[in-house]
């Protein structure tokens, strides 16, 4: 059933007033340089539009960056479209959009084409042709990668090519605050701040929003800091449709060393051989799945999850002991970073335990990457194009942001419309009153990140969620009286209103699906295939409300 819920938000996390602000112009503007916002500037530039390329750290400091295993792509026999399809809608658990699986699949081999023609190295055999590796869910070997560090690869590349663009100048370390509005909810711009501390403007008629993940939400995971959900909350709060956020994807193994980041270790090191043992020593997960350790994310990270219960430990153990080749030639990025904690991969079980991942859900995008909103565009990880389903395969991530990137750069070049202005913009005023002195910005996040982890985790329930939901709304009122100053508070409340829909999406959804596993609703219901929006409802400069809705998937259209 179709639902409202109070949801009361400012339209813009700061007073400015435009008329005192220095602007910018470009026809497209991307907020995001990872493998999405890159390849959109790339494209649209190539389409004859001028491009901004914003990021509020480095460049290159990206979830793009991290990214270990590889891009999948159908590149030789006996693989064909029609298996990665499949394999795509099977781990997706029935939330899939046919449609735009096979768009992205087909859209593999050009993507590592483009990507090699900008000077990506990816390992080769002797003979010349690309190696290939395996990954849980896919039926074949079909995963193009660089060593173990294929984001580091993909991203050096891109970035080295939207700095060598002629029509794309870069803007790092801006942070952008907000999607500027005109009067229509037509979005114009947007509102952003330097490392100087100066607001400053860029006006665009089409906004790409490749903002990436949200990781940062949970206190387990393997995403860097920039991945604070940004882009969804700023679309939130412009208006946009965002849905299917209660899927959040966690990964099974990441290392974990109390004090240590949590480093992922790959799929690809399971692909190879290794097997997971908890503190007995026991192999378990082919008690579990036939595919044992390569059976999808969502099994593992469940099994694992209750292997820590079950033997009241911290994490499980990858052991590679068994691999036929040494494990620190074939992984060298990760046995660098276990011999820094005194691990030898090759002798040692690794410490590993599921982190937050990957977030399936995000703002509602079309296949050209269009959201509910004129003038906003979606890419990579911040969007839902209907791809992942209900839960996202390995390495189908890079290609979606690869391809559908692409696409929407090109999409946004032949919209662009040179007659729109940021003038028509109304700023906003008032700033809360001072704050009490004791709200401390670090613990409110800290204390969001165990919540987000113990109650919408690897396993969640009603009664845990309704607890959730308590705390988030009396820590958005809290935040609300803030005059919110720099980085660390505008992220904040970002991770709270995107958290709060999570925990909305998870509590609506009454079923388990994919990585959603509820355990007062066990069971995948068939009348549950449905995607979950919601609508922001903005009215004279506040979101006062999100209405939900449960919407068919075209072929459940269809076919009724
Ligand atoms: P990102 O690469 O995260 O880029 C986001 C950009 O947005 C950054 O430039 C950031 O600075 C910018 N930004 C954010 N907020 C703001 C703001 N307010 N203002 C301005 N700029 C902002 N996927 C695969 O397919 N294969 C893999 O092997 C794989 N391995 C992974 C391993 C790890 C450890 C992680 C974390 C992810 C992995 N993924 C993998 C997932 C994949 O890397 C990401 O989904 C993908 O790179 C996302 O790309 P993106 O361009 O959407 O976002």
């Amino acid at each position: 059933m179709d639902t409202t819920a109070d949801f009361y938000l400012e339209r813009y996390l700061v007073p400015f007033d435009l008329r005192q602000v220095p602007h910018y112009s470009f026809d497209v503007v991307v907020l995001g340089s990872g493998a999405a916002g890159s390849a959109v500037a790339l494209s649209a530039a190539d389409e004859g539009a001028s491009v901004g390329l914003l990021s509020k750290s480095a460049l290159t400091d990206s979830n793009t960056q991290l990214a270990q295993g590889g891009m999948a792509a159908v590149l030789a026999a006996p693989d064909t479209f029609e298996s990665h399809v499949a394999d795509t809608l099977e781990v997706g658990c029935g939330l899939c959009e046919r449609e735009v699986v096979e768009h992205v699949v087909r859209g593999g081999p050009g993507a590592v084409q483009r990507l090699a023609a900008v000077g990506a190295h990816f390992d080769r055999g002797g003979d010349g042709s690309l190696e290939l590796s395996n990954e849980g869910g896919h039926s074949h070997h079909r995963v193009v990668h660089a060593s173990d560090a294929t984001g580091r690869e993909i991203q050096r590349c891109l970035t080295q090519a939207v700095a060598q663009a002629s029509d794309v100048a870069t803007f790092p370390n801006v942070f952008a605050l907000d999607l500027l509005s005109d009067p229509d909810g037509r979005v114009v711009g947007v509102l952003c701040r330097t490392v100087r501390g100066e607001l400053v403007a860029f006006q665009a008629s089409q906004v790409v929003l490749a903002t990436g993940g949200a990781g940062q939400i949970y206190r387990e995971t393997t995403n860097p800091t920039i991945a604070t959900a940004d882009g969804v909350a700023m679309g939130v709060r412009a208006g946009c449709r965002v849905r299917d956020l209660e899927f959040v994807q966690f990964h099974p193994t990441c290392l974990y060393i109390a004090g240590a980041a949590r480093v992922l270790i790959s799929e690809v090191v399971r692909g190879a051989g290794g097997v997971l043992r908890d503190r007995h020593g026991v192999r378990f997960m082919p008690d579990h799945h036939p595919a044992a350790e390569l059976a999808p994310r969502d099994v593992v990270s469940r099994v694992v999850f209750e292997r820590m219960v079950a033997t009241n430990d911290t994490s499980v153990f990858l052991d590679l002991s068994g691999l036929d080749h040494d494990p620190h030639e074939a992984f060298p990025h990760i046995s660098r970073i276990c011999r820094f904690f005194g691990i030898d991969i090759a002798r040692d079980p690794i410490p590993v335990r599921p982190g937050c991942h990957y977030l399936i859900g995000g703002l509602d995008i079309d296949l050209q990457g269009r959201t509910s909103v004129p003038g906003l565009w979606a890419a990579g990880e911040c969007a839902s194009s209907g791809l992942h389903g209900a839960n996202r395969m390995g390495s189908n991530s890079l290609l979606e942001a690869m391809v559908l990137g692409e696409d929407t750069g090109r999409a946004t070049a032949r919209a662009v419309d040179r007659t729109v202005h940021i003038a028509t913009v109304h700023g906003r005023s008032e700033s809360p009153s001072t704050p009490p002195a004791e709200v401390n910005i670090d613990d409110l996040t800290y204390s969001l990140k165990a919540l987000m982890w113990r109650q919408l985790g690897v396993e969640r329930s009603g009664e845990g969620m309704d607890d959730a939901l308590e705390k988030l709304r009396f820590w958005r009122r809290a935040v609300r009286a803030l005059p919110l100053e720099g980085p660390r508070s505008w992220e904040l409340a970002n991770m709270l209103t995107v958290a709060h829909l999570i925990t909305l999406g998870a509590q609506g959804r009454e079923e388990s699906r994919g990585v959603h596993h509820r355990l007062d609703r066990p069971r995948t219901e068939d009348d549950w295939r449905v995607h979950l929006t919601f609508e922001p409802v903005v009215e004279a400069g506040i979101v006062r409300a999100v209405r939900s809705a449960r919407v068919a998937l075209p072929e459940a259209i269809a076919s009724t």
